[in-house]
């Protein structure tokens, strides 16, 4: 129904309800009126009727007996008006209280909606303050209902909400209200004695379970499992202050929610005042990627890579730095993860690849490029077709990039990654498994990607420099590679032992601090052509050369 219908048919309504109330009371004032005029004329002319009839008196005028008659009409016209008007007043009650019902309830769930939670809330924060007792807010999101709603449709996930909804209510204790918040956001809001806070953190692990336990939905068995956040007031709240306090307190249970999902989900987690903290910084860190791709604030810094036997350079690795106006020089360890949550490190990664094509036309045609790829872009079925959509565009030959993707890659959609992988190594790109060690690949998802080379994670090579430490994993991963016919580079070398270490143990490639931190574009430039490793090109005046972005210092 359009706006101006729904304003013009409620103005309708308003106008029957205004007219039929108008009725009443006319009909109210002439029944009354009737009443008046019975008790009036009734009392003389009832007694001469009777006797007429029983033949000891005259009958009385018609007059007076057709009014009397005309009196009992009305009378019972009245009452009648008087009983549909009860009657009216009932239902109408009743439609009110369901349009209340409907307005402050979820309609799939049958629970307290976003909008009546919060004033539910503070009702329950005021009659605390009555009490000994404290409120708490317990915030319950489900941790994989995108993945239900897209595996098994929406007619499922409705059914999973319901479900859920159902088994929390379950657990409800006394006085507390349960409310649906938005897609598969729950809360409860509860009175709990302060004495006896652990009850918290037992309702929260009897919730976990509760949801955690299968659901069998139209002859499936569906898993779902949720994450929750735990506030609640410490101090006796003011009763003037409960809508701010239960504010609070959802925030807080918000917050908390919000970091037991970054611990690993399927756990509970309580508000401390440092997550809120974090948790602006983390906001500032988003805000600061977002804007900081398209300002090209990041940048690609390049580690050696070298053949460990004659100590040659043979390419380098791409790392990503952050250069940030806000943060100084970040690491990717730190927003690496943020683009890959925040869902934009398809566009940062292109943006530096494109960047570290360019600059590798002016390294020496026999130096390879390894860049790091995130699982995430693996999954993009058109991730082949876009990186060789750069590489055609920067003129830069596929066999000189080396593509790293982590173990993480093997355990999601394999299916996916593989046909990625195999295009592009159709087009004579080289696929490297990174960090090699650190996931829990099995031997058969070692052999279910065609790889090209092992790389050994630098946390076994670093080790080695340790006094006492003993090389069986990384022997055991060199003669593993050996094994699939893998050639191995070594991560993380750190100094001349760990080097002596790693060239005993065969024909490896390496990289580590030992031969020097990551460098910016114009640093690799000064080192490769102190080694006489620029492109022919290159080696002309430096007048003729593209122009070199700022000057960032080397970093580990
Ligand atoms: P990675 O691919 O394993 O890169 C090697 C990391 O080890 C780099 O850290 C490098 O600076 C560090 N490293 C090198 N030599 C040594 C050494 O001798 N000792 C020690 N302790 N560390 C050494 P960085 O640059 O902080 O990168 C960390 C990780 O971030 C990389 O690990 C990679 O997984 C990821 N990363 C970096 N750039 C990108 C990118 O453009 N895209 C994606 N998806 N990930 C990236
Ligand atoms: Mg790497
Ligand atoms: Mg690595």
């Amino acid at each position: 129904m359009s706006l101006s219908s729904a304003s013009h048919s409620t103005s309708a309504n308003d106008r029957g309800r205004i007219g039929s109330a108008e009725r009443d009371i006319v009909a109210l004032g002439v029944a009354m009126a009737a009443l008046i005029l019975f008790v009036g004329t009734g009392g003389t002319v009832l007694p001469q009727i009777v006797r007429a009839w029983l033949g000891i008196g005259h009958s009385p005028d018609t007059l007076i007996t057709n009014a009397l008659l005309l009196n009992i009409a009305l009378i019972i016209f009245g009452w009648r008006r008087y009983t549909e008007l009860t009657k009216e007043v009932g239902e109408r009650r009743k439609a009110e209280e369901s349009a209340r019902q409907l307005a402050e309830t979820d309609a799939l769930t049958g629970l307290l909606n976003r909008r009546s939670f919060l004033p539910a809330s503070a009702r329950l924060v005021t009659d605390v303050c009555e009490t000994n007792q404290g409120a708490a807010v317990l915030m319950l999101d489900l941790d994989n209902f995108k993945q239900i709603n897209d595996v098994h449709g929406h007619k499922v996930g409705d059914l999973v909400l319901t479900e859920t909804a159902r088994r929390i209510e379950a657990l409800a204790p006394a006085g507390a209200s349960a409310g649906r918040l938005g897609g598969d956001e729950f809360a409860l809001v509860l009175p709990y004695d302060r004495r006896t806070p652990d009850k918290l953190d037992q309702l929260a692990t009897s919730l976990i379970d509760a949801v955690g336990a299968p659901i069998a939905v139209e002859g499936k068995t569906i898993q779902a499992s949720i994450s929750a956040g735990i506030a609640r007031t410490i101090e006796s709240p003011v009763a003037e202050q409960a809508e701010e306090c239960a504010q609070a307190l959802l925030h807080h249970a918000d917050i908390a929610m919000y970091h037991a999902k970054k611990r690993g989900r399927n756990g509970y987690a309580w508000f401390e005042p440092t997550m809120e903290s974090e948790l602006r910084f983390r906001h500032e860190l988003e805000t600061g990627i977002r804007a900081g791709i398209p300002k090209g604030e990041f940048v690609p810094f390049y580690e050696q890579q070298i053949d460990l036997a004659s100590g040659e350079l043979v390419g380098f690795e791409m790392l990503a730095r952050w250069n940030s106006p806000q943060f100084g020089l970040v690491s990717p360890e730190i927003f690496i993860p943020i683009a890959e949550d925040i869902g934009v490190i398809a566009e940062l990664s292109e943006f530096l690849i494109k960047q570290a094509l360019e600059d590798a036309k002016q390294w020496n045609p026999r130096l390879s490029l390894s860049i790091n790829i995130s699982p995430i872009q693996l999954r993009d079925p058109w991730f082949s077709q876009k990186l060789l959509r750069l590489l055609v565009e920067s003129g830069f030959p596929p066999h000189r990039l080396d593509i790293e993707i982590t173990e993480s890659c093997l355990h999601e959609n394999v299916g996916v990654v593989r046909s990625v992988v195999t295009s592009l190594k159709n087009q004579g790109i080289q696929i490297s498994l990174d960090d090699f060690g650190t996931g829990y690949s099995s031997l058969a998802q070692l052999r279910s990607l065609p790889f090209d080379r092992l790389k050994i994670d630098r946390s076994f090579v670093t080790e080695l420099a340790h006094e006492g430490s003993n090389a069986k994993i990384v022997e055991a991963i060199v003669s593993l590679g050996r094994g699939f016919d893998l050639p191995i580079t070594a991560e993380g070398i750190e100094n001349a032992e760990v080097l002596r270490i790693m060239k005993s143990m065969g024909q490896l490639k390496g990289q580590g601090y030992l031969y020097g931190r990551p460098e910016n574009h114009a640093m690799t430039l000064d080192r490769l052509a102190a080694q006489n490793l620029l492109a022919p090109e290159s080696e002309l005046p430096a007048e003729d050369l593209p122009p070199r972005r700022p000057d960032l210092r080397a970093a580990g």
